[in-house]
């Protein structure tokens, strides 16, 4: 599974059940300790470094040990999970620059509460964005209200060449990236773990403006 669809802006808010003896496999990119997780629930979680643990170029396993045991020899070494755990990770050169902000990431979020203290500030920081959203006559979520992200908030306007005004004007106020993935369109407010709330309140007092004068 995908805990959190980074390009239609959806996140699971349950763990699916799997069929008994089936492990759990998570790609957990784009929202890893943005909330609690109940770890016994998972053989494997996997998340790329560049969302919300710090900059690109690794990525973090957390896999059972049962299942490190049960992969396949026949992978060359390096694609096999028991070489980095038998070595402590440190098989080739690892990416120190990466590793050492990433330990300052879990610090920081350890100061802030931890994981439930995460959870509790994402649900806050998306919270005036997804209001606005329900009410303006203007812009729409692209989700339904049981399934929608934390991390990334899609919404459309209905009209492709708004959208493409809104983006442009968006851009040149200094609100950067909030075109949608090329395979979706629309727009996408990316918050992750370390996007601050005074942001994402910029951004609603800019819609509320542009739809004031394109309502
Ligand atoms: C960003 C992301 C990835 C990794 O993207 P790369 O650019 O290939 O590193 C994988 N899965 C999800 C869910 C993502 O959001």
């Amino acid at each position: 599974m995908t805990s959190n669809n980074t390009i239609f802006g959806t996140q699971f808010t349950s763990v699916p059940d799997v069929p008994a003896g089936s492990p759990l496999i998570c790609d957990a990119s784009s929202d890893i300790f943005s909330r609690p997780i109940d770890i016994n629930k998972y053989g494997i979680v996997y998340a790329g470094a560049q969302k919300n643990l710090g900059p690109s170029g690794l990525a973090l396993v957390i896999i059972r040990k049962d299942l490190i045991e049960q992969g396949p020899k026949t992978l060359p070494s390096m694609l096999q999970y028991r070489t980095h755990h038998n070595a402590d990770s440190m098989y080739n050169t690892p990416p120190t620059f990466g590793i050492y902000v990433m330990g300052l990431v879990f610090k920081w979020i350890l100061k802030h509460g931890g994981l439930e203290g995460m959870g509790k500030q994402n649900e806050d920081k998306a919270r005036p964005l997804y209001d606005y959203l329900d009410r303006s006559s203007l812009f729409k979520p692209a989700t339904d209200a049981d399934s929608r992200s934390l991390m990334n908030v899609t919404f459309v306007t209905g009209d492709a060449d708004v959208d493409a005004r809104f983006i442009a004007e968006a851009t040149s106020e200094g609100f950067d990236g909030l075109k949608g993935h090329r395979s979706v369109g629309g727009m996408r407010a990316s918050i992750y773990n370390a996007f601050p709330k005074e942001g994402i309140l910029d951004l609603v007092r800019f819609m509320q403006n542009f739809e004031s004068q394109n309502g």
